[in-house]
């Protein structure tokens, strides 16, 4: 008998299995909404004007890509934390902060994860419900077993606020529970700064253990509004743990650049935290890629290519409000009587558009119009050349 006899077929990818059916759709129409990606006005991926000139500086001086240190590039960690923490800030200036290189955001939750399974072997996790479909499955695979805090509110579109603060209120000391910083995927509902408040209060008086997801920092409502809720937890005085992606914000997908930072009481505890890190990252992959880190330290510490890259940052969140707006403009033109304005109000790439699974599938097979069957569509996939479309076929399984 084989040696692989017994091994079951996994599940698709919900997502990637989505992109291959729209792959195989003949419709010249076809629109794909089910992407985590941002696209420009003309529905390309963009490579941002500040990383071509960040790469075309390190083509003229070309280095040799010996291995890097098994937490990154220094300058790039430095960076990270400048960005995420405040480069004047307290525990910046104190190294109270543990940061290493990623393999994208997904990397440095992968990280967080095994290093708190060592840490503490019988916490639970808790999630958003929804999350983000890996959260579940990379928390899952790190050992743990894996619950949710009440999160989106269908009936009202925005969040039950109360009952995830009871959640929170209800969970066990020692619980990690995975925030979303910004620009919640899938829904789109970001917490108030008010609602942020009550948030740290209970995980502070609970001693739960906070990990902020910060996939789309300047998707939002701009790059240090989106990291408000960080300094709130600093505020706190809380240890807590941060995974950045530059995935999105520096479309640099492909490239798997994030990092994943630690916040201590103290220096020396940094220390020896970054050293547990290191040995999750010895043990997985070694030490991280050259490239993607090194285009990013260069754009965010050059101060040309820094505002060139907020600019352009900015524009990407500016034409997704824009489609935002349009879009429930077109919906109105269109004949739809319902309220839709829900889609303003929404934060980052994704809407929770309200639609049912058997309206989704009804967008797909007549429309060719893909998004996934919660009701989630990337916004940031819209552009003028395919709103109207999307708008009608919406209107129509709506009607
Ligand atoms: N967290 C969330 C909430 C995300 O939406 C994503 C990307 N879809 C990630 C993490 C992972 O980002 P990356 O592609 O950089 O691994």
């Amino acid at each position: 008998m084989s040696l692989f006899a017994a091994v079951e077929m996994a599940p698709r990818d919900p997502i990637l299995g989505l992109n291959e059916q729209f792959n195989a759709d003949t419709n010249p129409k076809k629109v794909n909404l089910g992407v985590g990606v941002y696209y420009d006005e003309n529905g390309k991926l963009p490579l941002l004007r500040c990383v071509a000139e960040a790469e075309r500086q390190m083509l003229e001086a070309p280095k040799a890509r010996g291995y890097l240190p098994i937490d990154g590039i220094a300058a790039y960690d430095l960076a990270v934390q400048g960005l995420v923490f405040g480069a004047d800030s307290e525990v910046v200036k104190g190294k109270r902060v543990a940061t290493v290189q990623a393999l994208g955001g997904t990397g440095g939750l992968k990280i967080g994860a095994d290093f708190l399974k060592r840490l503490n072997p019988s916490a639970r996790v808790l999630i958003s419900d929804p999350s983000w479909e890996n959260h579940r499955a990379l928390f899952t695979n790190a050992g743990f077993q894996v619950g949710t805090y009440a999160y989106y509110d269908a009936e009202n579109r925005g969040i039950k606020a109360e009952a995830m603060l009871a959640d929170l209120q209800e969970a066990k000391a020692g619980t990690v529970v995975v925030l979303h910083a910004c620009c919640h995927n899938p829904t789109g509902y970001d917490l108030t700064p008010a609602q942020w408040t009550q948030v740290v209060e209970v995980v502070k008086a609970r001693g739960l253990v906070p990990f902020l997801d910060m996939a789309y920092q300047g998707f939002g409502e701009g790059i240090a509004e989106d990291g408000a809720v960080i300094q709130q937890f600093l505020a706190a005085g809380l240890d807590f743990f941060v995974s950045t992606s530059f995935s999105k914000s520096f479309s640099l997908y492909g490239e798997r650049v994030g990092a994943l930072s630690v916040v201590c009481a103290s220096s020396e505890e940094a220390g020896r935290v970054l050293s547990q890190l290191k040995i999750v990252i010895r043990t997985n992959y070694s030490n991280p890629p050259t490239h993607g880190a090194q285009v990013v330290a260069t754009v965010l510490s050059t101060p040309a290519l820094r505002s060139l890259w907020e600019e352009e940052l900015a524009g990407m969140r500016t034409r997704i409000r824009a489609m935002r707006e349009a879009l429930v403009t077109e919906l109105k033109a269109a004949g739809v009587e319902q309220d839709l304005s829900f889609v303003t109000r929404q934060k980052g790439m994704f809407s929770y558009s309200g639609l049912n699974a058997t309206q989704m599938q009804r967008l797909r097979g007549e429309f060719g119009i893909y998004g996934v069957d919660s009701g989630r569509i990337c916004v940031a996939a819209l552009n003028p050349g395919n709103l109207k479309a999307v708008a009608a076929a919406m209107a129509a399984v709506i009607k």
